[in-house]
């Protein structure tokens, strides 16, 4: 039966591998830069004003945080990257959680959620985040979000360079989002379930 992203609660956050969730459910893991609205995007899926934090100043924790679907899934928000003003020790930290997270559970990834920002072209640290999701073997789903900002003559052209820079092939998938209006949520939902099938 599908998941009903409506029915959500916070489960933890982990800051240590240690804390890191292996109980056999499937877990969504989702990453983007600081400021590509990640979290709007998470509380736009589970009609939520506020369960991921938006505008968080960013780098500020390094934490993966997990919330409850439905009491059958985790959508993973993984600690978001390339905030430059963070000082160097918090980007090794940031480094070391994250290779962790690939290396000892890139098992338990049901499926990746890499969110861009549909207006630029995908940046260094995006195309790490994409290799990495690509090297744990998990489907991955790139997200293009605020779409909204884009005019509609934009848009194919915008999804084109997202494609070019992280070398997708047909396969790939590609959706193109907006947290703000909602566009691209029932696919993007759509897409979660299958994973779990
Ligand atoms: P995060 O750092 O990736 O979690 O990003 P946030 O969710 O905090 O969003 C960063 C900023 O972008 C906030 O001001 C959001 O309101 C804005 N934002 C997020 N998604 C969209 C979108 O789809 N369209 C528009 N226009 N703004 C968005």
């Amino acid at each position: 039966m599908a998941l009903n992203f409506g029915k959500v609660a916070y489960s933890r956050s982990a800051g240590t591998p240690a804390d890191f969730l292996r109980d056999g459910l499937p877990q969504f893991a989702f990453a983007g830069r600081s400021n590509v609205g990640k979290s709007s995007v998470i509380n736009r899926l589970v009609n939520r004003k506020n369960l991921a934090y938006v505008g968080a100043s960013p780098g500020k924790t390094t934490q993966i945080n997990y919330f409850l679907v439905d009491d059958r899934a985790y959508l993973v928000d993984l600690p978001g990257y390339g905030y430059a003003k963070v000082s160097q020790a918090e980007k090794e930290r940031w480094a070391r959680l994250m290779e962790t997270y690939f290396q000892d559970g890139a098992d338990a990834i049901t499926a990746g959620v890499l969110i861009v920002d549909i207006r630029h072209k995908p940046t260094e640290n995006d195309r790490v985040m994409h290799s990495w999701f690509r090297e744990s073997g998990c489907p991955e789903i790139i997200v293009a979000n605020k779409i909204d900002k884009l005019k509609r003559s934009q848009v194919e052209p915008a999804l084109a360079l997202i494609r070019e820079t992280l070398e997708l092939t047909e396969e790939d998938i590609l959706v193109p989002f907006s947290a703000e209006k909602g566009t691209g949520k029932e696919e993007l939902i759509g897409l979660l379930n299958r994973a779990c099938e």
